[in-house]
């Protein structure tokens, strides 16, 4: 078994799996209010397919960590089915959830060897929270957060999206509310990935703002840096940990592990990609495991070095973020 490599030397083990680009929310920095063409559900791969996919990725490249996204991968009918037939392959298996119908699912996801949850929150504040998500599901949400810690998931981790003049006034109140509820907060910098092209560098919380407005408050030191894409700090007195995913002013190019298969098939070596590499179809030729991985490798080696955000030859992918799996 030889491990997914790229032109850099980076290894591969990390795979990113939505399993739908639908969603029950519509988040301002990911989704248009409307006009979302779905993809059509014949397109979507099945969970068969993507088994086939994930199995070949763990038993050949020694890929030991899948996440499953969306869209909101909540709303694929009967989800613990692939969280099954992923768990069996033996590894981290974990899901990322704006979990608005957590309550529902979470103990069928956990029996079914669900591990890790990740929950995305942008507000703690009502009317803000429906500005956002353009749904009034807060309550829901936070409930939601409730079920995943009573089901014995762990670890649980709070995603929360910054954006300057619209929620950076809350970071404080988060590393609150993630201290008091022994749940992780991590602060993800807004990135060029929305749907209606909001974005733009003015509108990112930078990491060294977001740890300066924490240590005020509840004082923090760094934890060494792993592969992992969020730098993460203790808090001094003992109450956990809180990170900072800083995506854009601190990249993390050089040490990123990830890989990404999206709901309709087509096989992504970055986030922000503008190439995909068509699975769905080659599957559904017939190919051998042999000629899917070929088409594999070769997606792997085009990887470029780095997203280029911070540069004038940076290219918006044309897929935002619900269409990628973020
Ligand atoms: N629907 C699920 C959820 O919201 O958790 C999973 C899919 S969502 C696309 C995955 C993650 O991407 C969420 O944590 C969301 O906040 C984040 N995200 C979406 N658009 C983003 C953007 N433009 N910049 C940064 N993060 C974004
Ligand atoms: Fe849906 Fe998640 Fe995108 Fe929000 S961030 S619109 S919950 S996919």
């Amino acid at each position: 078994m030889a491990p997914l490599t790229d032109t850099f030397g980076r290894v591969h083990r990390d795979l990113r799996i939505a399993v739908t680009d639908r969603c029950n929310f519509r988040c301002q920095y990911c989704m248009p209010v409307e006009g979302m063409k779905w993809m059509p559900r014949e397109g979507l791969l099945t969970f068969e397919e993507i088994a086939r996919i994930a199995r070949l990725l763990v038993q050949r490249y020694d890929i030991d960590s899948i996440r499953l996204t969306g869209g909101e991968p909540t709303v694929r009918a009967h989800l613990p089915t692939l969280v099954r037939k992923l768990s069996a392959l033996g590894v981290d298996l974990s899901m990322t959830t704006n979990a608005a119908t957590l309550r529902l699912v979470a103990h069928d996801l956990h029996e079914a060897g669900l591990q890790r949850l990740n929950i995305s929150l942008d507000s703690l504040r009502q009317d803000r929270f429906i500005e956002l998500t353009r749904r009034d599901d807060l309550d829901r949400v936070l409930d939601g957060i409730d079920a995943a810690l009573e089901v014995g998931f762990e670890p649980v981790k709070i995603n929360v999206v910054l954006m300057r003049g619209i929620n950076d006034d809350e970071i404080v109140d988060f590393a609150r509310f993630g201290r008091d509820k022994g749940v992780t907060v991590r602060f993800i910098e807004f990135m060029p990935l929305d749907a209606d092209e909001q974005w733009g560098p003015e509108r990112v919380v930078p990491l060294a703002e977001v740890v300066e407005r924490i240590n005020d408050v509840f004082p923090i030191e760094a934890v060494p840096r792993t592969s992992a894409p969020a730098t993460r700090y203790r808090y001094g007195d003992g109450a956990g940990e809180v990170g900072v995913i800083a995506t854009v002013t601190e990249k993390f190019c050089d040490s990123c592990d990830r890989i990404r298969l999206t709901a309709d098939g087509q096989f992504r070596n970055c986030l922000f990609a503008v190439t995909d590499y068509n699975l769905r179809d080659a599957l559904r030729a017939g190919a051998t495991d042999d000629e899917l991985a070929e088409i594999l490798e070769g997606a792997v080696s085009d990887k470029w070095a780095g997203h280029g955000i911070d540069t004038v030859h940076f290219i918006r992918p044309k897929r935002n973020m619900s269409q990628i799996g973020g």
